[in-house]
């Protein structure tokens, strides 16, 4: 066979992802929720798969997956039921996981993702609520240790349809979808916690002289953040056109799926094993377990809990709130932010400066301590009442930053520490005046420029408004004190 010449190459991935839902106990039991706590201590016989114990459904968790169903325009189940999905491995102790197999909580639906040009919909296949595995633990010498804690938290896992066409949009997919659920308030999706997972299905349609080849799908496990995911990607289409070059047999069909890991140290997909089908799973119905009926009341009244949308409220912010979708971007990242932003617009402050006080100040001030916004434990109406004092040239911009700070320390209104810290705008022309002639007495140079040389006259006006403000400990009003240097260095000037 000739050399394959390569016209056009598209990638195609789905995805599935596992978010952990943040119940108070695991999916089938009345066991707590951890992280690291010490080796199975959360653990009781249904979790730990003993013969003639029982599992019960956990309801929030039902309502978690139905409540992100809905977010993402999906059909709810009427009817629901559950499977067991059979696989051997010392971290799964009944040497089956729970999981929903032909009738998932929700079917399909579409999550659709901003985009400057063209809108793009990605559809969803499915999600359904499993249990996850425990954890084998490899670092002990020659044994393996197994940890059961985590056997048995709820899982719900989301399935895409194959409508994802490069790595980028399948990093912006995933951090909507991570922004989504945290937003739904039904998983935490800590990534380093392992609380959400993703796993691209990736192939390649290439296009060549001859037709349309694709490749085979590979599967690449258990992704814990959004570059790996990139990476990973764009690693992997990279390696099947590269194989399909060199290998005749390697098209989708003819060479069997893998599953392959990403080795983040290495920059490189590896080979684990070829990909059951589903019938390998042995799939039934559990049989200890009811299935469930979802009323249209139920759905309603879950609807009910589902607030604004992050991709929405950041439409809104800069349609209606009229800010930068910069602005609105990082406002709408966090929900408590957000809310307490809103929250500070109705309590009477000025949208335009509220946004940079929350950006510049209230960000920053919860970025430095490492914890969000709404945990600074200022109020609405105490950010609403800074941002009105500046926005009325109460006090200076200067001043915002030193009395954010003193609010940290307590409850005290905005404007009674500005008045403790002496930081009220001084609007009196002859307390003004005063300052002016000491600025100009102490700067004879550029007094001089700003009345001889054009070329320095403005920074020299901006050097003594500037020595003004210093020398009044930042109460006078820097306009005022502007015009009163104007009027001392050209007095005739309006004449
Ligand atoms: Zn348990
Ligand atoms: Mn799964």
């Amino acid at each position: 066979m000739s050399a394959k010449k390569i016209l056009k190459t598209r990638i195609i991935i789905g995805m599935e992802i596992h978010v952990q839902l943040r119940t108070q106990t695991k999916m089938f039991c009345g066991c707590e929720l951890s992280f690291d706590a010490a080796p199975n201590v959360h653990v009781c016989p249904v979790c730990l798969g003993h013969p003639g114990s029982l599992p019960v459904i956990n309801r929030t968790a039902l309502r978690y997956a139905i409540l992100a169903g809905l977010a993402m325009n999906c059909r709810i189940a009427t009817f629901t039921k559950w499977d067991r999905k059979n696989y051997f491995y010392p971290d799964l102790p009944k040497n089956y996981q729970i999981s929903q197999y032909d009738l998932p909580v929700c079917g399909e639906g579409h999550f659709d993702l901003p985009s400057d040009t063209t809108p793009k919909s990605i559809r969803i296949r499915r999600a359904h609520l499993e249990e996850d595995a425990g954890k084998n633990i490899h670092d002990a010498g020659n044994h393996t240790l197994v940890d059961l804690n985590r056997a048995g938290t709820p899982l719900l896992e989301i399935v895409t349809e194959p409508d994802i066409h490069s790595a980028e949009e399948a990093y912006s997919f995933c951090t909507e979808l991570q922004r989504l659920v945290t937003y739904i308030g039904i998983s935490d999706a800590n990534m380093q916690m392992g609380q959400m997972r993703f796993e691209p299905n990736v192939n390649v349609e290439i296009t060549h002289q001859d037709g349309v080849a694709k490749t085979p799908i590979s599967e690449i496990k258990n992704l814990n953040s959004f570059r790996s995911v990139k990476n990973a990607i764009e690693y992997e289409a990279q390696r099947q056109i590269a194989t399909w070059e060199e290998d005749t047999t390697y098209e989708l069909g003819k060479a069997a799926n893998e599953n392959r890991g990403w080795n983040d140290e290495r920059g490189i997909t590896e080979f684990q094993r070829t990909k059951e089908a589903t019938h390998d799973y042995r799939y039934f119905p559990d049989p200890d377990l009811v299935p469930i009926t979802i009323s249209t009341a139920m759905v309603d009244d879950i609807r009910a809990d589902l607030p604004e949308l992050p991709i929405a409220r950041r439409k809104r912010f800069v349609s209606v709130l009229k800010l930068s979708r910069k602005d609105a971007e990082t406002l709408v990242d966090h929900r408590a932010t957000a809310d307490l932003f809103e929250d500070a617009i109705q309590a009477g402050g000025p949208t335009n400066v509220l946004c940079k006080q929350m950006i510049n100040v209230w960000l920053s001030l919860a970025k430095s301590k490492q914890i969000h916004v709404a945990n600074l434990g200022i109020s609405a109406a105490g950010m609403a009442e800074l941002a009105r004092m500046t926005n009325q040239g109460d006090i200076n911009k200067s001043a915002v930053k030193q009395i954010a700070e003193a609010m940290l320390t307590d409850a005290q209104s905005p404007s009674a520490w500005a008045k403790q810290l002496g930081l009220m705008q001084i609007k009196d022309t002859e307390a003004t005046q005063a300052w002016v002639q000491q600025a100009m007495d102490n700067n004879e140079k550029a007094v001089q420029d700003a009345i001889s040389n054009p070329k320095k006259a403005k920074a020299a006006l901006g050097f003594l408004r500037g020595q003004v403000m210093k020398i009044s400990a930042g109460r006078a009003d820097p306009k005022l004190a502007g015009e009163l240097i104007e009027k001392h260095l050209m007095p005739d000037s309006d004449q």
